[in-house]
């Protein structure tokens, strides 16, 4: 699809195109998987960051306290979310190469190994060889965003640091693969620059890393822009109507994708989104370092303020009412044969 026929669908605003898109996509997100929606829990491992990346409570520019959680700290967190009953993880760290290397990522990787069976890691972007080291310790996927491919917005909203290399942050994905990660997660930090322009590039970086790596799963993610206590820039443009499109195009687009969503967005909109295409999505979630465990409420600096407070049995209980079935686990561990 074009650059043109793209902007036309996103651009259409009339009720009846809205709704014959999302009914589209909903009928063909139920043929290709019925009603299964994976769900995995974040954590937070550390929120030391080298980068400056203006919309982001992490930045190396905000005062907030620094926290890296040691061993036994993090293997209470994982507990916590393990008891939840989630055994698919997702750990996220600030970009910093000092104080969160391979080796620290490596062992938090073999403690997690203990109580997950699908471990995804969030962090800096890395090197073919590191990544093949995490990914014998247990890795087996990676989320990284390119928030906008708009070079120039790019330049204006990364402003020191690794991330300001956008052809670096752009290639991790090929690296990843190459290093055997089984699942990649690419995504758009929607409110940042022109949706119609992200949506059609990110479309491209996908379908170029499918015919370079056929056999990766990959996923896709629009988190909005949303408040956090330090970030000054902190709005989103980018409505639930041009939203839910957004969504149901991808998913006709891109008929057996997985598609994330994150507790950023109200649990209305939510249980919207998982009719129309959304396959997995993070419940019981707290976006601070430590914040399962380790700290009270109002200690906590997340990256964002979640908006579905939800537990993870509520959200269990309300997908299975709307006859979704809830997952945790769709993958096991084996031998990596590396
Ligand atoms: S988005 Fe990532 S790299 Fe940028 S400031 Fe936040 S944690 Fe650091």
């Amino acid at each position: 699809m074009t650059f043109q026929q793209i902007k036309n669908i996103l651009n259409d605003n009339t009720p009846q195109s809205v709704e014959d898109l999302a009914q589209e996509a909903a009928k063909l997100s139920r043929r290709q998987f019925g009603g299964a929606i994976s769900l995995y829990g974040p954590l937070y491992l550390s929120n030391f960051c080298s980068s400056h990346c203006t919309y982001c409570g992490f930045n190396s520019h905000h005062k907030i306290e620094r926290i890296k959680l040691a061993p036994h700290q993090y293997r209470n967190e994982m507990q916590f979310i393990h008891a939840q009953g989630l055994r698919n993880i997702l750990m996220l760290t600030g970009e910093s190469y000092k104080h969160t290397p391979v080796s620290y990522l490596k062992e938090a990787a073999l403690i997690a190994s203990e109580y997950f069976q699908g471990i995804a890691l969030e962090a800096h972007p890395m090197e073919t060889f590191e990544y093949k080291e995490l990914f014998t310790a247990g890795v087996d996927g990676i989320a990284v965003y390119q928030e906008t491919y708009d070079r120039a917005r790019y330049a204006q909203v990364h402003l020191s640091g690794r991330k300001k290399d956008y052809d670096f942050r752009y290639a991790t994905a090929y690296r990843a693969a190459e290093a055997g990660m089984r699942h990649i997660s690419l995504g758009i930090l929607l409110g940042l620059s022109d949706p119609v322009y992200d949506t059609f590039a990110l479309y491209q970086h996908l379908r170029e890393l499918e015919k370079s790596f056929p056999g990766v799963e990959y996923s896709v993610s629009f988190p909005r822009l949303r408040t956090v206590k330090t970030a000054s820039l902190a709005s989103c443009d980018v409505n639930d109507v041009q939203f839910v499109k957004i969504i149901a195009l991808t998913r006709l687009l891109f008929p057996r994708m997985g598609i994330n969503l994150s507790t950023r967005e109200e649990p209305k909109l939510r249980d919207h989104l998982l009719e129309i295409g959304i396959t997995r999505m993070s419940a019981g979630s707290n976006t601070s370092v430590g914040g399962y465990t380790l700290l009270e409420k109002k200690a906590q600096d997340p990256q964002f303020d979640t908006k579905d407070g939800r537990s993870v049995d509520e959200i269990v209980k309300s997908l299975k009412s709307r006859n979704f079935d809830p997952v945790f686990t769709d993958w096991r561990h084996i031998e990596n044969g590396l």
